[in-house]
């Protein structure tokens, strides 16, 4: 075909034929110059700007102002509503007419009452059709939309913010309040489709060539056959194209062999529940994203798009009614495809076990109810490293099939595998698929396809993958660019395959092939982002007492609702302050990566659970049987008995203390005269030092309150190493390499300083009785200030550091350090209804790799026969170290919170040395102790009673609520602590009619016999199993 002489010269030919769709050069001759006919202006545009984000029939109502494109608008977060009237000329008669629309900031078309696309530069989105052939009149759906020679209004929402917020500088720059936003161009157009599509394959042509080099002779064949439709194509004569685009077509049609990968091509838009804007602007994010990918699925049926967070969806049902309507007839058709099954994208390591299963709890009801089905997926592209105990909490919730990529952004080490069988703690797995492209926002370029291939690790092994494409965080999702692009090259030689596909069918084919596919056993840490576990403390305390206010809140009402008929479970309150708290667990509001607008957003949002769920809390308390009496009662929520000095409530300015001793799941009564035998004792000494016991243990202090010695006093066993100082805290520099919130790096532990600087010396507070305490204050540096308060209980084996620091720091991170007497190559800590150990040394890059972990309650190093456990109140960051245990307490990046954790801090962590296992000396019950308060109410108890009680410390009985959706049921969840297998019973005083195993969906499972004897029921775990019941009560 190619008549005239072609030099060997690939450089000229490769640049010619860019040249020939450049945007930049020649636009005046070539074929780009002529994507755009004829300009013709708008009739009028007029503007209202609103501080506030108003609906549309508000929006209407107000006064607006003439302006014109070239004009500015703001300042940030501001919302300009944009009238704009329209006549398209009668002359344009057959032709694609658009409004074009450029602006800074993010703008949705409403027209006829309703949103009809999203616009946004960012996203490429910069073009309302008004009509693809214009005829006298046109519509979509019920709507009218243009036509000829008649007046159309329509409103343009514009939100004075970016894809990315407003950062000043710097992406993740704190937010530049005073930012203005211009409106750039705004005209109707005539769109030429018939050079779209011709630039569609030059581009595609152009990119195999690039893409596949010299080495592959496929990329010369694109090459010759590109510079030939140049030859062919005249830009001033579009009788021309045809010519022009059947070569292409012709090269795009000669298939591959059978053996090719196949690419199942998904769209999607990950829309960040919040991060660098405001919850109450994702809202709008997901309304502009969702309604521009109905318009693209009304024009491509193929077209399938991938959404997650039932909370998004909820979101856009309660605010845009007919946007939702739209979506469920798509949902019905198999076009939008719900996925993930959560309430949110949520933290993979912070939030509870718990909290992890009511995120599918809420998530999959939502979907079932809404959409009639259940997920079968579990998506979290985007967070910040994986339980080990999701696996089974997937399962347990009807999931079996897990999409993430984040591991890609491993710092030090690649992970081996991108399709695989993921083992938790309790052995369940699931099918794990990582996209090899390495990322959830691909834009369906030939680079997507052959990166696909390539990074793929399971070659020969896994012959399907996934290409998730589509602009996130209010981009829009994909354009019709890419869905071209992918319909280009559904079977092209030298590409993989690309088929449009949903996660069941991809997941379907990995399902039927998977003999050869390997397996990774435990958590998928991420190595990177490990600032995460400790920024924005205040947060991270919220979270945690939120999960304990709500747990107590639950048990609470489950035994009013068995003491008293009246009493009525608050389960929609508790459906309310759940969503909140699940909705602040998402992936960048928990983990701390959010602007401070977000910050004060969720703050508000605890103290909205925190109010009600106390009030909840007293209003159950009230309920239980006691005679009206100025007598107080404490309330025990955990399942074994408690033996611990409380306060009581004052009536003067004096605190009174109590010893009390309350069953498992039960409530007694305070003795206000009850003492232990032995009184606790703090001494000071005449060279400066204090001496604390309580007959468990013994406790040297020094001027710094730094612990020189701590005894277990039964063994005679120091826990402190020799020489060293327990309690030191220490100031490191933490200046990461980009992102502030998120990350510290290694090189941080190189700057290590010890706080020694003494405000007020250890000095005894409090000694004899059933309590001891000590206080001394340090400076940090500056302004910077800790304040404690040591103290030791009577009948208590741990030693509690109640602290308040005073933060006003840079790049700064405080730790505390206890180096101990132990010495083991591992440290366990406690995950999610369960614990797992990571190394102490640093052997290979895996290992320190992990020089920054989480944990949750407590982290134990123990030797032989005896042992150390860290607990905390609040805190997820940690480091075992040799035998250095460190806890890490707050951090101060100026991005992209430049205020974050900044002022004052309060909260306890707590020294328990052990004899034997941490499992033998009931370290998790300590550390569940520590962080569920016995609750003091007024009332008296008769006697003690307890509701429940499991017959082995194995099992914790951790959930006690009433069950979704069913009348006169309980649910108790219940798990195996220790990683044994036991068997135990269950007693209750409630009055069973039946019990049914059933799953985390609260789903009976009949299958699984119960076996009732007279003391209760039996129950048999493995290790790490969670078991959940629902109690069919009388
Ligand atoms: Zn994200």
């Amino acid at each position: 075909m190619y008549h005239q002489p072609v030099l060997k010269n690939r450089r000229t030919l490769l640049e010619r034929v860019e040249k020939f769709i450049s945007d930049i050069y020649f636009t005046d001759c070539n074929l780009r110059g002529r994507l755009f006919g004829d300009i013709y202006p708008l009739e009028s545009i007029s503007v209202f700007l609103s501080e506030k984000r108003i609906p549309y029939s508000e929006a209407i109502q107000q006064n607006f102002q003439p302006c014109k494109v070239g004009d500015s608008f703001g300042p940030t977060w501001w919302t300009c509503w944009f009238k704009v009237n329209l006549k398209i000329p009668e002359t344009w008669g057959g032709k694609e007419v658009h409004l074009r629309w450029e602006s800074d900031g993010e703008g949705m078309v409403w027209q006829n009452q309703q949103p009809v696309q999203g616009l946004t530069n960012e996203g490429e989105k910069t073009s309302y059709i008004l009509t693809e052939c214009l005829k006298d009149s046109e519509s979509h759906g019920l709507v009218e939309i243009c036509s000829i020679d008649k007046i159309i209004t329509l409103y343009v929402e514009l939100a004075c913010n970016g894809l990315f917020g407003a950062g000043q500088g710097s992406m993740i720059a704190a937010p530049d309040p005073n930012r203005k936003f211009t409106l750039q161009k705004a005209e109707l157009v005539v769109f030429n489709r018939d050079v779209m599509e011709l630039l569609t394959d030059f581009e595609m042509l152009l990119d195999m060539v690039k893409v596949l080099g010299e080495g592959e002779q496929r990329g010369f064949q694109a090459l010759f056959t590109a510079n030939e439709m140049v030859n062919l194509c005249d830009p001033a004569n579009p009788g021309s194209f045809a010519a022009a685009r059947s070569l292409a077509q012709k090269f795009f049609a000669q298939k591959n062999g059978e053996s090719q990968h196949v690419v199942h091509a998904m769209g999607h838009c990950h829309i960040d529940s919040a991060w660098l804007w405001p919850y109450e602007e994702t809202i709008r994010k997901c309304a502009r994203s969702w309604v521009t990918v109905i318009r693209l699925m009304e024009k491509n049926p193929e077209f399938v798009f991938t959404c997650s967070q039932a909370q998004q969806f909820q979101w856009v049902k309660s605010w845009y009614p007919g946007l939702f309507s739209e979506i469920k007839h798509f949902i019905q058709k198999g076009q939008f495809i719900p996925v993930g099954g959560t309430w949110v994208e949520m933290d993979g390591n912070l939030p509870s076990g718990e909290s992890m299963v009511r995120q599918f709890l809420h998530g999959q009801n939502f979907f079932k109810d809404e959409f009639g089905n259940y997920c079968k997926e579990f998506w979290l592209p985007d967070t910040f490293g994986y339980s080990a105990q999701l696996p089974q909490i997937m399962k347990g919730c009807g999931i079996s099939r897990f999409i993430t990529q984040k591991l890609s952004w491993n710092l030090i080490n690649t992970f081996p595998h991108n399709t695989f069988f993921w083992e938790g703690i309790d052995g369940t797995a699931v099918l794990t698929h990582f996209p090899p492209g390495n990322s959830y926002e691909m834009k369906g370029k030939v680079e997507d396809l052959i990166n696909t291939v390539k990074n793929n690790k399971d070659k020969g092994r896994a012959n399907h993958s996934a290409l998730l494409f589509g602009f996130g965080d209010g981009g829009g999702g994909p354009t019709q660019l890419m869905l071209d692009r992918l319909h280009r090259v559904k079977d092209t030689d030298c590409l993989p395959k690309v088929q449009m596909s949903t996660p069941d069918v991809l997941f379907s084919h990995l399902e039927s092939d998977s003999s050869l596919l390997c397996r990774w056993v435990g958590e998928l840490f991420l190595e990177l982002h490990n600032g995460t576990y400790t920024t924005q403390a205040k947060i991270k305390m919220k979270n945690r007492q939120c999960e304990t206010l709500l747990h107590d809140v639950e048990v609470a009402s489950c035994l009013a609702l068995s003491k008293k008929d009246s009493f009525k479970y608050p389960a929609c309150r508790l459906q309310e302050l759940w969503r909140l708290l699940l909705l602040n667990q998402f992936h960048d509001v928990i983990p701390g990566s959010c602007i401070g607008m977000v910050v004060e957003d969720a703050l508000q949002y605890y103290d909205e659970i925190h109010t009600t769920a106390s009030r909840l809390l007293l209003d159950a308390c009230k309920s239980l049987p006691s005679s009206p009496d100025n007598g107080i009662a404490v309330l025990n929520t955990l399942s074994w008995e408690r033996t611990e000095v409380i306060s009581l409530p004052m009536k003067d300015t004096e605190t009174r203390l109590a010893l009390v001793r309350v069953p498992s799941v039960g409530v007694a009564h305070v003795k206000e005269t009850a003492e232990s035998a032995e009184s606790v004792i703090a001494t000071m000494m005449v060279n400066g030092t204090i001496i604390m016991e309580n007959g468990l243990l013994k406790a040297t202090i020094d001027h710094l309150g730094r612990l020189m010695s701590l005894l277990l006093i039964q063994t005679n066993r120091e826990t402190i190493s020799e020489g060293c100082f327990g309690n030191q805290f220490a100031l490191f520099d933490d200046v990461p390499l980009y992102w502030d919130a998120w990350d510290v790096m290694d090189y941080h532990l190189q700057t290590r300083k010890p706080v020694i600087e003494v405000i007020e010396p250890a000095k005894v507070l409090k000694s004899g009785g059933i309590q001891a305490s000590v206080s001394f204050s340090l400076r940090i540096n500056g302004k910077s200030t800790i304040q404690q308060e040591i103290v030791l209980d009577a009948c208590c084996p741990y030693i509690k550091f109640k602290t308040h620091v005073v933060w006003e720091e840079a790049h700064k991170f405080l730790k505390v350090e206890f180096p101990v007497q132990v010495r083991s190559p591992e440290a366990t800590y406690e995950i999610q209804f369960g614990h797992l150990q990571r190394p102490t040394h640093r052997n290979t890059s895996w290992d320190w790799a992990r020089f920054e972990v989480w944990g949750h309650k407590w982290a134990d190093l123990s030797e032989h026969g005896f042992g150390v456990a860290l607990l905390n109140d609040s805190k997820y960051g940690y480091s075992v170290h040799q035998n250095i245990m460190t806890l890490s307490l707050l951090r101060a990046p100026k991005a992209p919170d430049l205020n974050a954790d900044m002022g004052d801090h309060i909260f306890s962590y707590a020294l328990m040395p052990h004899t034997g296992t941490f499992q033998e000396s009931a370290v998790i019950q300590y550390a569940y102790n520590f962080n569920y308060p016995l609750r003091v109410h007024h009332g008296v108890i008769p006697k003690p009673w307890s509701a429940f009680s499991v017959s082995s410390p194995a099992i914790i009985l951790e959930t006690i609520k009433k069950a979704e959706k069913r009348e006169n049921a309980l649910l108790i969840r219940l798990y195996e602590s220790h990683g044994s297998r036991v068997t135990v019973t269950l007693s209750t005083s409630f009055l069973l009619q039946e019990v049914w195993h059933c799953d985390l969906l609260e789903r009976p499972d009949f299958r699984i016999p119960v076996s009732e004897t007279t003391s209760g029921i039996s129950l048999t775990f493995k290790p790490f199993q969670i078991r959940s019941l629902l109690l069919i009560i009388q």
